[in-house]
């Protein structure tokens, strides 16, 4: 018989041992081993049974031996320092705590968070970032109020059929099984959130409160007794279901999450968010909400709409137009129009904040841009490609100055990096983890000490592959007497190579099987061979992706190469981590520019791995030549499978030639020097940039800062300056058609430009019913293109001179040619207010007609 229902009988701690609960509880433990070895410490035994989950210890802990620690000194006092620890990292004064107006609190939305493993509320690397971001957001005191949705099933868990085919289970995850707490009010009775829908219909949330370190994480849950079957269902899984139910999940989120954090800060007196981060476009209605608040305090729509904007980071992670969230329009106007729509927020311009080109499109995205004055991608080559692929929603403006900026990636050192190696830092680089500094430090430890702690991960990762392999033949239905041979499965003295992600097709799970003769002949070399060792889920909906799991499958299963090359199932943070510090070469070989950062080859290479990689995201921007490896990229070949072969052709060489031929020479001492001597440079090189507090710092410098002091100087004084801005918005928007540039003189070189001479530049502008402070007339110059197209211009702000009666206004300016070659300009108006992020903000830009003004002149 199965339960209908489930749930989780806590244990009443003795007193004395009360702390215990507060570490359990604070989910830092799964940063802190020395917090784990105290649980370890309770029953070590059933801290291996309960797979390292303190919840679990303490649910199934015998009374009889908690009795027996109240009374254990020495476990005491080890308990009460473990918590004054925490006391003190919860407390005491960070990074953050010294920076000057920077936001009081900056609420931060995302649909998954990956952050422990008994906490499985993510699906890959965008919840594992997001759990990242929160992590090093605590470590620096950034004050974080994180706001998510709690899946009863969370994301499925992952076995394989006889036949290798991927099979799924969604586990029942009890909320009182996990290291939550139900916000209350002071009453006693839970916090409720609600959220309506068409038909009358409304949809009610509880919220469960995560403690990650500082970090408060709030996650709304759907499965309440107010609700319908329906209703309660919406929080059910993880990208699971159909377009209505992603429609439900992503209001919950955005309009729930924004009532949920005001009923947080209401009833814990937390500082109110004054910045509003949309980690991807699944949040984005938090923005519509906070319009509402603000109409409903009597700003106009367009007024509050500068407000939110002032105060919103949308983050995009998607390369792809295919891979955006979007919803069909009637959707949309079925839930914010009719009879449940919100009488000060008009459902016309909801739809006009998701309009794209395909009119019966509400696209996620594109409303995540036109909420938010600042928007980033994830990686430099990221920021690219997402200004090509949005740049129509600022016509006229040259790629890069679509305000698209972008912050690469990072991961939490103390999540991913392997202890004996956090020790080590920790001896010999004091605080390497939190600064940027130092890393040149890492070239003084000797070559011995890294290969041992090498080593000790490969071992590892040997063993928990073997424990894996041997659970999910049984699954499988193998018996133990057939099993014999995993004993032998992996060499932990033989090259580990890594390859562990999702696997949708960009990835390209199989490229590594294009020719299997040749990764057969690799695999069983019988002087440098290498292993494999392979993982990941596909999205359950994923037949492809299936497939391409069955494939690797069985090429694993042929008894020449299983114990060369294996594929564990059930990719997730806990196999992350042994996989992350034990392989010595970390693989990914997307389709370039697919990738729109990838985080994984950064956990490795902060391990002292190395990464082979087609250079794409993050490997893009910071492979040096000697850090690792390119695996050059046939980005120009159209015709697909011919990509993947001249690929694969390139992979295969690079291991054959250069990564095992590296691997395997050994001084005689039977050290790798040469191998050593490119793990020290990645770790000096990649080290403090792959950080994710190196990537928490740029967001609040760059980003969060800047739009709290926006969101402040809009607010104040009863939102004058939005009210003002706003306004002017409008008033410029309307009079732009009469704008134009009439025309563009120049003067100051003669028909053969030297180098070092100066060009006299005036422009005329007709400036219609505005006046000239309202515009920006700027000269942009620089080298030319075959086409006359600037590359890369210079922009220079003329100054204004005159206005005359007709309301035609002179600029001029003086041009440095301060270099050879050919050169052009030309001259542009901007609409100009002070409040504006960029240039391009009203998408507004006027140039000559004709390129009147342009020269080609060659310059010597
Ligand atoms: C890091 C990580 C990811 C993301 O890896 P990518 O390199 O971005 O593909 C996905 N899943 C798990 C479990 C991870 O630890």
């Amino acid at each position: 018989m199965r339960a209908i229902r489930r749930f989780t009988v806590r244990t009443v701690l003795p007193a004395e041992l009360a702390a215990l609960g507060e570490l359990v509880h604070n989910l830092r433990w799964s940063w802190h081993p020395e917090t784990t070895d105290l649980f370890a410490e309770v029953d070590p035994r059933l801290w291996e049974q309960v797979g390292h989950d303190p919840v679990a210890l303490l649910g199934a802990v015998d009374p009889r031996r908690l009795a027996e620690l109240a009374a254990d000194r020495r476990f005491l006092r080890r308990l009460a320092d473990a918590a004054d620890d925490l006391r003190d990292y919860m407390s005491s004064p960070k990074w953050y705590q010294t920076l000057p107006d920077a936001a009081r609190a900056i609420a931060y939305f995302s649909p998954e968070y990956g952050i422990a493993a008994p906490l499985p509320q993510y699906s890959g690397g965008l919840g594992i970032l997001a759990g990242d971001h929160l992590k090093a957001a605590s470590d620096l005191g950034v004050p974080i109020l994180a706001v998510g949705l709690l899946y009863r099933h969370g994301y499925f868990t992952q076995s394989l059929s006889p036949e290798g085919w991927q099979l799924e289970h969604y586990p029942s995850l009890d909320a009182g099984g996990l290291p939550l707490a139900l916000l209350k009010e002071d009453d006693g009775t839970p916090v409720k959130v609600r959220v309506g829908l068409p038909g009358d219909r409304v949809l009610h949330a509880q919220l469960w409160v995560a403690q990650v370190g500082r970090v408060p994480l709030l996650l709304l849950d759907s499965d309440v007794a107010d609700n319908d079957t329906a209703a309660r269902d919406v929080t059910d899984r993880l990208y699971g279901g159909g377009t209505d139910h992603r429609l439900m999940q992503e209001l919950l989120l955005g309009v729930g999450g924004v009532r949920a954090i005001r009923a947080y800060c209401r009833v814990t007196g937390h500082a109110e968010p004054e910045v509003f981060h949309t980690n991807e476009g699944h949040a984005g209605f938090l923005g519509l909400e906070r319009i509402r608040e603000l109409t409903e305090a009597r700003l106009s729509f367009d007024e509050a709409l500068e407000v939110v904007r002032a105060g919103t980071v949308f983050t995009t992670h998607t390369p792809v137009p295919a891979g955006i969230d979007r919803f069909p329009v009637d959707m949309i106007e079925r839930q914010f129009g009719g009879d449940n729509a919100w009488p000060t927020v008009p459902v016309e311009r909801i739809l006009a904040l998701g309009a794209e080109a395909d009119p019966g499109r509400f696209n996620m995205a594109v409303m995540g841009m036109r909420l938010a004055q600042r928007v980033n991608g994830v990686s430099e080559l990221h920021g690219e490609v997402s200004r090509e692929m949005f740049k129509d929603l600022w016509p006229g403006f040259d790629l890069d100055e679509v305000p698209i900026g972008s912050i690469t990636n990072g991961v939490h050192a103390p999540t991913w990096v392997g202890r004996e190696l956090m020790e080590l830092a920790g001896r010999e680089l004091p605080s390497l983890i939190e600064r940027a500094r130092g890393w040149e430090g890492i070239q003084k430890v000797s070559d011995a000490d890294i290969w041992d702690i090498r080593r000790t991960f490969r071992h590892r990762l040997v063993e928990a592959a073997r424990a894996r392999l041997r659970a999910s033949w049984r699954a499988r239905g193998a018996s133990d007497a057939e099993l014999g041979w995993i004993d032998d499965v992996l060499d932990p003295g033989v090259l580990t190579i890594g390859f562990a992600r999702r696997v949708p097709s960009y990835k390209r799970l199989t490229l590594m099987l294009s020719d299997a003769d040749r990764l057969r002949s690799l695999l069983l070399d019988a002087d440098k061979p290498v292993q494999i060792v392979i993982a990941g889920k596909a999205h359950p909906a994923d037949e492809g992706g299936k497939k391409l799991i069955q494939q690797i499958v069985t090429f694993t299963d042929q008894a020449d190469v299983r114990h060369r090359i294996v594929f564990l199932p059930d990719y997730d943070m806990a196999l992350a981590q042994f996989m992350v510090q034990g392989c010595d070469v970390w693989l990914n070989n997307p389709l370039r520019p697919l990738e729109a950062s990838g985080t994984s080859g950064m956990k490795s290479a902060l391990n002292g791995g190395l990464n082979l990689s087609i250079r794409d995201g993050w490997w893009d921007e910071w492979y040096d030549g000697t850090n690792g490896w390119a695996i050059p990229t046939a980005d120009g070949v159209v015709d697909p499978d011919r990509r993947d072969e001249l690929e694969a052709a390139g992979l295969y060489d690079l291991i054959e030639h250069e990564v095992a031929d590296r691997f395997y020479d050994r001084a005689a001492d039977g050290l790798p020097r040469r191998w050593l001597e490119m793990v020290k440079h990645t770790l000096t090189s990649l080290g403090p940039k792959v950080l994710a507090t190196r990537m928490l710092r740029d967001y609040v410098v760059d980003l969060y800062t800047p739009a709290a002091k926006a969101a402040r100087l809009l607010s104040a004084d009863s939102y004058a300056a939005a009210k003002a801005f706003a306004a002017w918005r409008l008033r410029v928007t309307k009079a732009w058609p009469g704008v134009r540039v009439e025309h563009v003189e120049t003067s100051g070189v003669g028909d053969a430009p030297e180098v070092g001479a100066d060009l006299e530049l005036r422009a005329t502008i007709a400036l219609g019913d505005l006046e000239p402070g309202d515009v920006l007339v700027q000269v942009a110059y620089g080298r030319v293109g075959p086409h006359d197209e600037l590359l890369c211009p210079g922009y220079l702000t003329l100054a204004a001179d005159d206005v005359d009666d007709d309301g035609r206004a002179h600029y001029s300016g003086t041009v440095p040619l301060d270099r050879t070659g050919a050169f052009g300009y030309t001259v542009r108006a901007v609409p100009f207010h002070e409040i504006a992020a960029s240039p391009a903000e009203l998408g507004l830009i006027v140039v000559p007609e004709e390129p009147a003004g342009m020269t080609n002149g060659t310059l010597r």
